[in-house]
């Protein structure tokens, strides 16, 4: 079983895939790591994120068994990822490794902003993960301070507005919602009951 979970910044998606995850016993890829290892690489070389020779440079020798857990969380390493991300040679250099991911017979789970368009079109579940702007900043800026960020909540606000403007506008893969199969989970409902959808009456299947 492949299942898909998409969503913008900070929605809860990932929290929602590793639920999944351990729910059904499938292993699990958030693909985000990948694009904020690439951006992160970038900076660590002194390059721009947008600049597309360095980024593609990067996407290309990315190891994934090298990346760096903890660094990629920062700030800075998400809006370069966001930059990177936007460029259609470095998605294309790290689709093969996402598709492999998901080829395992066993099942898998992958979270992203393509993964029920582009890179698993025919998942067996689609999940659109979304909350409020003020929600997503909460809760980022939860993350960021645990790691000691020190980031005011409208400048937070702002960066991911910036963000989110990137991943919906570009032309390649934007984020968006799976024309198909699409459940709607409320952020609400994930922190009241935070185990995996058990019922209709939390979820329910978008009309076509
Ligand atoms: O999900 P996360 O915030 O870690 O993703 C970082 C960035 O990577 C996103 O803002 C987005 O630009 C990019 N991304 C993407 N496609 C994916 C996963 C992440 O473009 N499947």
């Amino acid at each position: 079983m492949i299942i898909a979970v998409d969503g913008p910044t900070a929605s809860g998606k990932g929290t929602v895939a590793k639920h999944l995850a351990a729910r059904y016993g499938l292993k699990l890829l958030d693909t985000g790591t990948l694009y904020r290892a690439v951006g992160l690489a970038v900076l660590d070389a002194g390059g721009d994120p947008a600049d597309e020779a360095a980024a593609l440079a990067a996407a290309q020798a990315l190891d994934l068994a090298r990346i760096d857990q903890d660094r990629i969380r920062s700030s800075a390493a998400g809006a370069a990822a966001s930059k990177v991300a936007a460029q259609p040679g470095v998605r294309a250099a790290l689709l093969k490794a996402q598709r492999d991911f998901a080829a395992d017979p066993a099942g898998a789970v992958l979270d992203g902003r393509d993964i029920g368009t582009i890179i698993c079109p025919d998942a067996d579940v689609k999940l659109f993960v979304t909350a409020s702007l003020k929600a997503r900043t909460t809760r980022r800026l939860q993350e960021l301070q645990s790691r000691g960020e020190t980031l005011d909540f409208e400048t937070l606000k702002t960066q991911i507005q910036e963000r989110d403007a990137r991943d919906i506008g570009r032309a390649d893969a934007p984020c968006a919602k799976p024309r198909t199969r699409i459940c709607w989970i409320r952020r609400s409902s994930m922190s009241k009951r935070p185990s995996p959808p058990r019922s209709g009456s939390w979820m329910r299947r978008a009309r076509h």
